[in-house]
């Protein structure tokens, strides 16, 4: 292939890379990580200069911060590194636990490891068991039986770079985690991000809705007390474990 063929090729795979919306949201880590992979490559095989390299890393590094401040504020949801109790929502049973992606279970475990597997095909989320094949769908936190049967997923832990944390459930440490990660943000701090914003994620605290943690409105806030953020163990079933 001729060179300028090359390049017009490259560029554009990188571009369908940027302007992957589904994996920037779902974990924008690893998009900002796919991008900046792909120029590097480029760079190595000399079909882009060090400038148009940092040029198209400033795109994918705003597309990054983007996405993240966006999720500030969405809902928990499943995490691909959290570790979840499987909780049979009608009797309060842990029927199993899904550690980064893998399903254990805990009433009738398979002969040999794992029971199942966690995918995502387009945007649905499902569990697929490794015995029948069966797939349950998976939205938010919540597991749904082909029966109509529902199981709470109740996070216990968060798998970040290689170590296994468990969530946050004290509040001090979580308005501290909090303030770090908004210094993060704001200096646009990859590295420490990047830590902070899975903890957060998976704690047992989040944003308050009423005041959104904005001051001068959390103080007189009536919902989350001043705190500027609420407890969400409330609403999920404890986990026996
Ligand atoms: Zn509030």
């Amino acid at each position: 292939m001729l060179p300028p063929e090359l390049k017009k090729e490259w560029l554009a795979k990188w571009r369908r890379i940027l302007d992957d919306n589904a994996s920037r949201m779902d974990n924008p880590e690893a998009y900002r990580m796919m991008c900046r992979w792909e120029t590097r490559d480029m760079l190595e095989a000399g079909v882009i200069d060090e400038m148009e390299q940092f040029e198209m890393d400033e795109l994918a590094d705003a597309a990054y911060w983007h996405a993240v401040e966006e999720l500030v504020t969405t809902p928990a949801g499943y995490t691909y590194g959290g570790y979840y109790d499987v909780i049979r929502r009608a009797t309060s049973e842990c029927v199993g636990y899904i550690r980064s992606n893998t399903y254990y279970s805990s009433i009738g475990p398979g002969a040999d490891g794992f029971d199942g597997k966690v995918f995502r095909d387009k945007t649905a989320l499902r569990l697929v068991f490794r015995s029948d094949n069966q797939a349950w769908a998976i939205n938010g936190l919540v597991l749904t039986a082909p029966s109509g049967e529902l199981y709470d997923l109740v996070q216990t832990a968060q798998f970040i770079y290689g170590k296994v944390y468990p969530i946050i459930c004290d509040a001090d440490t979580y308005r501290a985690l909090v303030d770090c990660a908004q210094v993060a943000l704001e200096s646009r701090d990859f590295e420490s991000y990047r830590k902070a914003r899975p903890l957060l994620l998976s704690a047992q605290f989040t944003k308050c809705g009423a005041c959104l943690d904005r001051f001068g409105q959390r103080e007189n806030c009536s919902t989350c007390a001043g705190n500027g953020f609420v407890n969400t163990a409330g609403t999920q079933p404890t986990s026996p474990a």
